[in-house]
């Protein structure tokens, strides 16, 4: 099978396995259910992790994060069809909630101070939010997200119990290099990338798409170039 059909199969693979079982498959999964050689089956992660779908440990094979995936534990869990997920940073538990629509719950901590927070998602909109004026903090300009997605994922977007708490820590960088958004906002971000995940034909939404789409959100400015 060429590269060209094997990479979306496999990366449907990766998700549904995500899905069903919390984890990523292994790479001697990826080599048994279509029938490679270690090096082949390496080469189309590789290929998954270039076109941004997938991110891999580094100098391995395995398999750490399918945006919204983690494969280690988090801070950032979201409860979905009565299952369990870790998520990589604060934008990706909310994305949980555009990637599969069903009612969702997301358990997280203020980065600040570490106190609980909870958020329910139902039908597009965030129905609580608990502290109520919890706050997504992307301390990066997106321009900069690829740059190390897994420290960008880890270190850089989190959730804020309030703009006090905010303010007060050391990952606030300043209005002009940074966004603070709320639930609702988030999730109306997340559509775009996060909606078609689980169809063969997923493909990431050209940087066009990505500007007009946030303009048309209201999202524009220096912080919002890409
Ligand atoms: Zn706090």
């Amino acid at each position: 099978m060429s590269t060209e059909l094997l990479a979306p199969r496999v990366r449907l693979f990766i998700f549904e396995h995500f899905l069903e079982h919390a984890a990523p498959p292994v790479v001697e999964q990826v080599m048994g259910t279509f029938s490679l050689s270690r090096d082949e089956a390496t080469d189309v992660l590789r290929d998954l992790e270039t076109a941004r779908h997938i991110a891999l440990v580094p100098g391995t094979a395995r398999i750490l994060m399918a945006f919204p995936f983690s494969a280690i534990a988090t801070p950032f869990r979201a409860t979905v069809r009565g299952r369990s997920y870790f998520a990589n940073c604060a934008w990706d538990a909310i994305a949980f909630h555009a990637m599969l629509g069903d009612d969702t719950r997301v358990d997280s901590f203020c980065h600040h101070c570490g106190a609980p927070i909870q958020i329910e998602l139902r039908d597009g909109r965030a129905t609580r939010v608990d502290p109520n004026e919890s706050l997504v903090y992307l301390a990066l300009r997106p321009a900069d997200w690829w740059g190390d997605i897994v420290t960008t994922c880890s270190n850089t977007m989190v959730f804020f119990a309030s703009a006090e708490h905010r303010d007060a820590s050391d990952l606030c960088t300043g209005a002009d290099a940074s966004a603070s958004l709320t639930p609702d906002q988030v999730h109306a971000l997340s559509g775009l990338i996060y909606g078609s995940k689980l169809a063969l034909d997923y493909a990431r939404p050209a940087k066009e798409a990505l500007l007009a789409h946030w303009a048309a959100m209201g999202l524009s400015g220096d912080y919002w170039k890409l």
